[in-house]
Protein backbone atom coordinates (compact mmCIF):
# COMPACT_ATOMS: atom_id res chain seq x y z
CA UNK A 1 0.00 0.00 0.00
CA UNK A 2 1.07 3.46 -0.67
CA UNK A 3 1.19 6.35 2.05
CA UNK A 4 -0.86 9.21 0.84
CA UNK A 5 1.49 11.95 -0.89
CA UNK A 6 -1.30 14.26 -0.13
CA UNK A 7 -4.65 15.94 -0.57
CA UNK A 8 -5.74 17.82 -3.64
CA UNK A 9 -8.72 19.86 -3.81
CA UNK A 10 -11.43 19.58 -6.51
CA UNK A 11 -12.54 22.50 -6.58
CA UNK A 12 -9.54 25.50 -6.42
CA UNK A 13 -6.43 22.98 -6.80
CA UNK A 14 -4.52 23.33 -3.05
CA UNK A 15 -2.12 20.89 -2.21
CA UNK A 16 -2.30 20.07 2.00
CA UNK A 17 0.02 17.73 3.38
CA UNK A 18 -1.18 14.03 4.19
CA UNK A 19 -0.59 13.03 8.06
CA UNK A 20 -3.28 15.05 9.91
CA UNK A 21 -7.20 14.08 9.31
CA UNK A 22 -8.63 16.25 6.59
CA UNK A 23 -12.64 17.21 6.00
CA UNK A 24 -12.44 19.92 3.14
CA UNK A 25 -10.96 22.21 1.67
CA UNK A 26 -9.93 25.08 4.43
CA UNK A 27 -9.77 27.47 1.46
CA UNK A 28 -12.91 27.03 -0.69
CA UNK A 29 -14.53 24.96 1.35
CA UNK A 30 -14.35 22.03 -1.88
CA UNK A 31 -14.06 18.11 -1.75
CA UNK A 32 -10.54 16.69 -1.32
CA UNK A 33 -8.96 13.84 -2.99
CA UNK A 34 -6.39 11.79 -1.82
CA UNK A 35 -3.38 11.36 -4.14
CA UNK A 36 -0.48 9.12 -4.54
CA UNK A 37 2.67 9.30 -6.36
CA UNK A 38 1.63 7.15 -9.10
CA UNK A 39 4.74 7.25 -11.42
CA UNK A 40 6.72 5.38 -8.82
CA UNK A 41 3.91 3.16 -8.48
CA UNK A 42 3.43 2.18 -12.30
CA UNK A 43 6.71 1.29 -12.64
CA UNK A 44 7.21 -1.18 -9.78
CA UNK A 45 3.16 -2.69 -9.81
CA UNK A 46 1.97 -3.87 -12.25
CA UNK A 47 -2.04 -4.73 -12.46
CA UNK A 48 -1.01 -8.92 -13.11
CA UNK A 49 0.22 -8.66 -9.65
CA UNK A 50 -3.28 -7.63 -8.28
CA UNK A 51 -4.82 -10.85 -8.80
CA UNK A 52 -2.33 -12.62 -7.59
CA UNK A 53 -2.36 -10.92 -4.56
CA UNK A 54 -5.85 -11.52 -4.10
CA UNK A 55 -5.72 -15.01 -4.77
CA UNK A 56 -3.43 -15.57 -1.87
CA UNK A 57 -5.98 -13.87 0.29
CA UNK A 58 -9.44 -15.36 1.88
CA UNK A 59 -11.55 -12.53 0.68
CA UNK A 60 -9.37 -9.38 -0.73
CA UNK A 61 -12.86 -7.45 -1.68
CA UNK A 62 -12.10 -4.05 -2.79
CA UNK A 63 -8.72 -4.88 -0.98
CA UNK A 64 -7.36 -6.05 -4.04
CA UNK A 65 -6.29 -2.61 -4.54
CA UNK A 66 -4.54 -1.99 -1.65
CA UNK A 67 -1.83 -0.99 -3.94
CA UNK A 68 -3.60 2.18 -4.94
CA UNK A 69 -5.38 2.84 -1.37
CA UNK A 70 -3.96 4.46 1.51
CA UNK A 71 -1.55 2.38 3.49
CA UNK A 72 -3.26 1.17 6.89
CA UNK A 73 -4.87 -1.53 8.40
CA UNK A 74 -8.18 -2.39 6.97
CA UNK A 75 -12.12 -2.76 8.61
CA UNK A 76 -13.29 -4.81 6.25
CA UNK A 77 -16.39 -6.93 6.35
CA UNK A 78 -15.92 -8.65 2.85
CA UNK A 79 -16.85 -5.39 0.72
CA UNK A 80 -16.13 -5.19 -2.76
CA UNK A 81 -15.24 -7.66 -5.57
CA UNK A 82 -18.99 -8.01 -6.14
CA UNK A 83 -19.91 -9.90 -9.63
CA UNK A 84 -20.28 -8.48 -12.90
CA UNK A 85 -23.28 -9.94 -14.59
CA UNK A 86 -23.86 -10.47 -18.31
CA UNK A 87 -27.32 -9.62 -19.21
CA UNK A 88 -29.45 -12.62 -20.69
CA UNK A 89 -30.97 -10.34 -23.34
CA UNK A 90 -29.01 -7.56 -24.16
CA UNK A 91 -25.44 -8.98 -25.24
CA UNK A 92 -23.28 -5.97 -24.79
CA UNK A 93 -25.18 -5.46 -21.54
CA UNK A 94 -23.32 -5.63 -17.95
CA UNK A 95 -24.67 -5.66 -14.03
CA UNK A 96 -22.47 -4.61 -11.92
CA UNK A 97 -24.07 -6.39 -8.94
CA UNK A 98 -23.47 -3.71 -5.95
CA UNK A 99 -26.01 -5.71 -3.85
CA UNK A 100 -23.61 -8.02 -2.81
CA UNK A 101 -21.88 -5.83 -0.47
CA UNK A 102 -21.95 -6.38 3.09
CA UNK A 103 -25.38 -4.48 4.11
CA UNK A 104 -26.84 -4.89 0.81
CA UNK A 105 -25.43 -1.61 -1.39
CA UNK A 106 -22.57 0.11 -2.54
CA UNK A 107 -22.53 2.36 0.54
CA UNK A 108 -19.96 -0.49 1.65
CA UNK A 109 -16.74 0.30 -0.48
CA UNK A 110 -16.77 3.60 1.09
CA UNK A 111 -17.66 3.63 4.45
CA UNK A 112 -15.67 0.83 5.08
CA UNK A 113 -12.74 2.98 4.04
CA UNK A 114 -13.87 6.20 6.05
CA UNK A 115 -14.32 4.06 8.76
CA UNK A 116 -11.19 2.56 8.35
CA UNK A 117 -9.19 5.72 8.63
CA UNK A 118 -11.29 7.16 11.43
CA UNK A 119 -10.02 4.25 13.83
CA UNK A 120 -6.45 5.01 11.93
CA UNK A 121 -6.55 8.62 13.73
CA UNK A 122 -8.10 7.70 16.44
CA UNK A 123 -11.66 9.23 16.10
CA UNK A 124 -14.44 7.92 18.62
CA UNK A 125 -17.71 9.32 17.59
CA UNK A 126 -18.56 9.33 13.75
CA UNK A 127 -22.29 11.03 12.70
CA UNK A 128 -23.80 10.97 9.45
CA UNK A 129 -27.03 12.47 7.60
CA UNK A 130 -28.48 9.87 5.12
CA UNK A 131 -30.96 8.50 2.89
CA UNK A 132 -30.90 5.33 4.38
CA UNK A 133 -27.84 3.34 2.50
CA UNK A 134 -24.98 5.04 4.45
CA UNK A 135 -26.65 5.30 7.61
CA UNK A 136 -27.08 1.56 7.51
CA UNK A 137 -23.28 0.86 6.17
CA UNK A 138 -21.73 3.13 8.57
CA UNK A 139 -23.34 1.44 11.60
CA UNK A 140 -21.80 -1.78 10.78
CA UNK A 141 -19.07 -0.66 9.97
CA UNK A 142 -18.45 1.63 13.20
CA UNK A 143 -19.74 -1.66 15.16
CA UNK A 144 -16.68 -3.74 13.52
CA UNK A 145 -14.56 -0.59 14.52
CA UNK A 146 -15.64 -0.48 17.99
CA UNK A 147 -16.58 3.59 17.18
CA UNK A 148 -19.67 5.73 18.35
CA UNK A 149 -22.27 6.10 14.99
CA UNK A 150 -24.78 9.07 15.31
CA UNK A 151 -26.99 8.79 12.26
CA UNK A 152 -29.46 11.07 10.90
CA UNK A 153 -32.11 10.02 8.67
CA UNK A 154 -35.83 10.91 7.22
CA UNK A 155 -38.65 9.50 9.35
CA UNK A 156 -40.11 7.67 5.88
CA UNK A 157 -36.64 5.31 4.92
CA UNK A 158 -37.27 2.14 3.76
CA UNK A 159 -37.60 -0.19 6.77
CA UNK A 160 -34.74 -2.41 6.58
CA UNK A 161 -32.27 1.01 7.06
CA UNK A 162 -33.76 2.02 10.15
CA UNK A 163 -33.93 -2.14 11.82
CA UNK A 164 -29.99 -2.59 10.50
CA UNK A 165 -28.74 0.63 12.31
CA UNK A 166 -30.23 -0.02 15.43
CA UNK A 167 -29.67 -3.50 15.63
CA UNK A 168 -25.72 -2.66 14.74
CA UNK A 169 -26.05 -0.73 18.11
CA UNK A 170 -26.15 2.80 16.58
CA UNK A 171 -27.47 6.02 17.59
CA UNK A 172 -30.28 6.29 15.45
CA UNK A 173 -32.73 9.64 14.99
CA UNK A 174 -35.34 9.56 12.49
CA UNK A 175 -35.89 13.24 11.08
CA UNK A 176 -39.18 14.61 9.97
CA UNK A 177 -37.83 15.93 6.69
CA UNK A 178 -35.44 14.64 4.01
CA UNK A 179 -31.27 14.34 3.97
CA UNK A 180 -30.91 17.57 3.82
CA UNK A 181 -32.47 18.54 6.64
CA UNK A 182 -30.72 15.57 8.85
CA UNK A 183 -27.52 17.31 7.07
CA UNK A 184 -28.31 20.57 9.09
CA UNK A 185 -28.90 18.97 12.33
CA UNK A 186 -25.05 17.10 12.10
CA UNK A 187 -23.90 20.52 10.67
CA UNK A 188 -25.33 21.77 13.74
CA UNK A 189 -24.36 19.27 16.65
CA UNK A 190 -20.81 17.95 15.10
CA UNK A 191 -18.95 20.26 17.41
CA UNK A 192 -20.27 20.27 20.81
CA UNK A 193 -20.64 16.60 20.65
CA UNK A 194 -17.55 16.36 19.23
CA UNK A 195 -18.27 13.80 16.39
CA UNK A 196 -16.56 13.44 13.27
CA UNK A 197 -18.67 14.20 10.07
CA UNK A 198 -18.74 11.87 7.62
CA UNK A 199 -21.29 12.83 5.09
CA UNK A 200 -20.83 12.97 1.64
CA UNK A 201 -17.87 14.74 -0.11
CA UNK A 202 -16.64 16.00 3.39
CA UNK A 203 -14.11 14.26 4.47
CA UNK A 204 -11.94 12.79 1.32
CA UNK A 205 -12.23 8.50 1.90
CA UNK A 206 -15.79 7.73 1.00
CA UNK A 207 -14.74 9.09 -2.60
CA UNK A 208 -11.20 7.01 -2.41
CA UNK A 209 -13.44 3.52 -0.95
CA UNK A 210 -16.12 4.23 -3.75
CA UNK A 211 -13.00 4.31 -6.43
CA UNK A 212 -12.56 0.70 -6.19
CA UNK A 213 -15.70 0.23 -8.42
CA UNK A 214 -13.78 2.14 -11.56
CA UNK A 215 -10.68 -0.81 -10.65
CA UNK A 216 -13.03 -3.49 -11.08
CA UNK A 217 -15.18 -2.12 -13.66
CA UNK A 218 -12.50 -2.20 -15.95
CA UNK A 219 -10.47 -5.10 -14.67
CA UNK A 220 -13.98 -7.28 -15.27
CA UNK A 221 -14.14 -6.25 -18.55
CA UNK A 222 -10.30 -7.37 -19.69
CA UNK A 223 -8.90 -4.07 -18.19
CA UNK A 224 -10.49 -2.43 -20.81
CA UNK A 225 -13.29 0.88 -20.76
CA UNK A 226 -16.61 0.26 -21.31
CA UNK A 227 -18.38 2.73 -23.80
CA UNK A 228 -20.61 3.97 -21.15
CA UNK A 229 -21.11 3.65 -17.29
CA UNK A 230 -25.10 3.95 -16.14
CA UNK A 231 -24.94 5.43 -12.33
CA UNK A 232 -27.86 6.05 -9.86
CA UNK A 233 -26.91 9.40 -7.95
CA UNK A 234 -28.06 10.64 -4.83
CA UNK A 235 -25.09 12.23 -3.32
CA UNK A 236 -22.94 11.02 -6.56
CA UNK A 237 -19.78 9.92 -4.59
CA UNK A 238 -19.14 6.56 -6.93
CA UNK A 239 -19.68 8.88 -10.34
CA UNK A 240 -16.84 10.92 -8.64
CA UNK A 241 -14.86 8.28 -7.39
CA UNK A 242 -14.58 6.02 -10.75
CA UNK A 243 -13.76 9.29 -12.48
CA UNK A 244 -10.83 9.40 -10.52
CA UNK A 245 -10.19 5.48 -10.92
CA UNK A 246 -10.40 5.72 -14.13
CA UNK A 247 -7.54 8.43 -14.08
CA UNK A 248 -5.43 6.78 -12.54
CA UNK A 249 -5.92 3.41 -14.22
CA UNK A 250 -4.52 5.56 -17.24
CA UNK A 251 -1.39 7.25 -15.72
CA UNK A 252 -0.77 3.56 -14.19
CA UNK A 253 -0.73 1.95 -17.52
CA UNK A 254 -2.90 -0.65 -16.74
CA UNK A 255 -5.94 -0.38 -18.49
CA UNK A 256 -5.49 -0.30 -22.40
CA UNK A 257 -5.42 2.52 -24.34
CA UNK A 258 -8.77 3.95 -25.35
CA UNK A 259 -11.84 6.45 -24.61
CA UNK A 260 -12.91 6.64 -20.99
CA UNK A 261 -16.23 6.27 -20.78
CA UNK A 262 -19.39 8.35 -20.90
CA UNK A 263 -20.63 9.14 -17.75
CA UNK A 264 -24.58 8.37 -17.65
CA UNK A 265 -26.37 9.77 -14.38
CA UNK A 266 -29.57 9.09 -13.81
CA UNK A 267 -32.06 10.40 -10.86
CA UNK A 268 -35.79 10.56 -10.71
CA UNK A 269 -38.47 12.89 -12.02
CA UNK A 270 -39.47 13.71 -8.15
CA UNK A 271 -35.95 14.66 -7.27
CA UNK A 272 -33.61 15.48 -10.04
CA UNK A 273 -31.61 18.83 -9.55
CA UNK A 274 -28.42 17.46 -11.64
CA UNK A 275 -30.94 16.95 -14.29
CA UNK A 276 -32.42 20.17 -14.21
CA UNK A 277 -28.75 21.93 -14.15
CA UNK A 278 -26.95 19.67 -16.69
CA UNK A 279 -29.73 20.34 -19.37
CA UNK A 280 -29.72 24.21 -18.18
CA UNK A 281 -25.65 24.11 -18.84
CA UNK A 282 -25.42 25.46 -15.22
CA UNK A 283 -22.65 24.69 -13.11
CA UNK A 284 -24.30 24.07 -9.78
CA UNK A 285 -27.59 22.76 -9.05
CA UNK A 286 -30.23 24.73 -7.20
CA UNK A 287 -32.22 22.86 -4.02
CA UNK A 288 -34.84 20.59 -5.27
CA UNK A 289 -38.44 21.41 -3.70
CA UNK A 290 -40.74 18.43 -2.46
CA UNK A 291 -38.51 16.07 -3.89
CA UNK A 292 -40.68 12.49 -3.71
CA UNK A 293 -39.81 9.28 -5.18
CA UNK A 294 -39.86 5.48 -4.12
CA UNK A 295 -36.33 5.49 -5.22
CA UNK A 296 -34.88 6.88 -1.49
CA UNK A 297 -31.78 6.76 -2.28
CA UNK A 298 -32.24 9.37 -5.25
CA UNK A 299 -34.05 11.47 -2.18
CA UNK A 300 -31.40 14.66 -2.30
CA UNK A 301 -32.54 17.78 -3.14
CA UNK A 302 -29.18 19.65 -3.10
CA UNK A 303 -25.83 17.36 -3.55
CA UNK A 304 -22.67 18.97 -2.29
CA UNK A 305 -20.92 17.33 -5.08
CA UNK A 306 -22.98 18.70 -7.72
CA UNK A 307 -20.20 20.81 -9.49
CA UNK A 308 -17.91 17.66 -9.91
CA UNK A 309 -20.63 15.41 -11.36
CA UNK A 310 -21.62 18.35 -13.70
CA UNK A 311 -17.96 18.66 -14.64
CA UNK A 312 -17.33 14.66 -15.43
CA UNK A 313 -20.79 14.46 -17.49
CA UNK A 314 -20.02 17.04 -19.91
CA UNK A 315 -15.99 16.14 -20.04
CA UNK A 316 -16.77 12.55 -20.92
CA UNK A 317 -19.70 13.12 -23.27
CA UNK A 318 -22.69 11.47 -21.15
CA UNK A 319 -26.03 13.01 -19.97
CA UNK A 320 -28.05 13.28 -16.84
CA UNK A 321 -31.52 12.18 -17.13
CA UNK A 322 -34.37 11.68 -15.35
CA UNK A 323 -36.85 8.86 -15.12
CA UNK A 324 -40.42 8.88 -13.66
CA UNK A 325 -41.73 6.62 -10.86
CA UNK A 326 -43.51 4.55 -13.18
CA UNK A 327 -40.58 3.84 -15.67
CA UNK A 328 -38.00 2.91 -12.77
CA UNK A 329 -40.80 0.30 -11.30
CA UNK A 330 -41.60 -1.16 -15.16
CA UNK A 331 -38.06 -1.76 -15.47
CA UNK A 332 -37.64 -3.36 -11.75
CA UNK A 333 -40.23 -5.82 -13.02
CA UNK A 334 -38.64 -6.75 -16.21
CA UNK A 335 -35.69 -7.29 -14.94
CA UNK A 336 -37.00 -9.28 -11.86
CA UNK A 337 -39.05 -11.56 -14.18
CA UNK A 338 -37.00 -11.60 -17.40
CA UNK A 339 -33.05 -11.83 -15.71
CA UNK A 340 -33.92 -13.08 -12.47
CA UNK A 341 -32.22 -10.03 -10.39
CA UNK A 342 -34.66 -7.50 -8.00
CA UNK A 343 -33.03 -4.37 -8.54
CA UNK A 344 -33.28 -1.78 -6.05
CA UNK A 345 -35.65 0.95 -7.42
CA UNK A 346 -31.86 3.16 -7.62
CA UNK A 347 -30.86 0.09 -10.05
CA UNK A 348 -33.86 0.31 -12.09
CA UNK A 349 -33.57 3.97 -13.03
CA UNK A 350 -29.78 3.06 -14.74
CA UNK A 351 -31.88 0.12 -16.40
CA UNK A 352 -34.81 2.54 -17.74
CA UNK A 353 -32.84 4.74 -18.55
CA UNK A 354 -30.94 2.16 -20.46
CA UNK A 355 -33.80 1.43 -22.54
CA UNK A 356 -34.22 5.33 -23.16
CA UNK A 357 -31.26 6.01 -24.14
CA UNK A 358 -31.11 3.22 -27.17
CA UNK A 359 -34.63 4.54 -28.33
CA UNK A 360 -33.77 7.71 -28.58
CA UNK A 361 -30.12 6.69 -30.48
CA UNK A 362 -27.53 7.89 -27.97
CA UNK A 363 -26.23 4.66 -27.68
CA UNK A 364 -26.01 1.50 -29.66
CA UNK A 365 -26.49 -2.12 -29.33
CA UNK A 366 -23.21 -2.86 -29.86
CA UNK A 367 -21.58 -0.69 -27.64
CA UNK A 368 -20.47 -2.49 -24.48
CA UNK A 369 -21.76 -0.92 -21.04
CA UNK A 370 -22.31 -1.30 -17.58
CA UNK A 371 -25.36 -0.40 -15.55
CA UNK A 372 -24.95 -0.15 -11.66
CA UNK A 373 -27.02 -1.64 -9.38
CA UNK A 374 -26.11 0.02 -6.34
CA UNK A 375 -28.48 -1.95 -3.64
CA UNK A 376 -30.12 -5.32 -2.92
CA UNK A 377 -33.57 -5.10 -3.98
CA UNK A 378 -34.28 -6.95 -0.88
CA UNK A 379 -33.71 -3.80 1.43
CA UNK A 380 -36.45 -2.02 -0.35
CA UNK A 381 -39.25 -4.44 0.10
CA UNK A 382 -41.49 -1.84 2.01
CA UNK A 383 -41.22 0.95 -0.42
CA UNK A 384 -41.56 -1.46 -3.42
CA UNK A 385 -43.70 -3.23 -1.90
CA UNK A 386 -46.37 -0.22 -1.86
CA UNK A 387 -44.77 0.96 -5.24
CA UNK A 388 -46.73 -2.17 -6.46
CA UNK A 389 -49.80 -1.66 -4.57
CA UNK A 390 -49.27 -5.44 -2.47
CA UNK A 391 -50.31 -5.91 0.50
CA UNK A 392 -49.80 -8.88 2.49
CA UNK A 393 -52.77 -10.78 2.30
CA UNK A 394 -54.65 -10.97 5.81
CA UNK A 395 -54.10 -14.62 7.43
CA UNK A 396 -57.30 -16.66 7.40
CA UNK A 397 -58.81 -17.34 10.48
ZN1 LIG B 1 -10.20 24.58 -2.47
Amino acid sequence: MPPIHHFECSRCQKTIAAGAPQTVCPECAGSLYVRYDLRSLAGVVGHESIAKAAAASPWAGMWRYASVLPEVEPVTLGEGWTPMLASRRHPNVFLKEEGANPTGTFKARGLALAVTMAKHYGFRKLAVPSAGNAAGALAAYAAAAGIEAHIFMPRDVPYANYVEAVAYGANVTLVNGLISDCGRIVAERKQVEKWFDVSTLKEPFRVEGKKTMGYEVVEQLGWEFPEAVFYPTGGGVGLIGMWKAFGELEQLGWVRPGKKPRMIAMQSTGCAPVVRAFEAGAAVSQMWEKAATFAAGLRVPKPYGDSIMLEILRESGGVALALSDAQILASLKDWARNEGIFLSPEGAAATAAYDQLLNTGFLKKEDRVVLFNTGAGLKYTDVTAKAMGLQRPLAAS
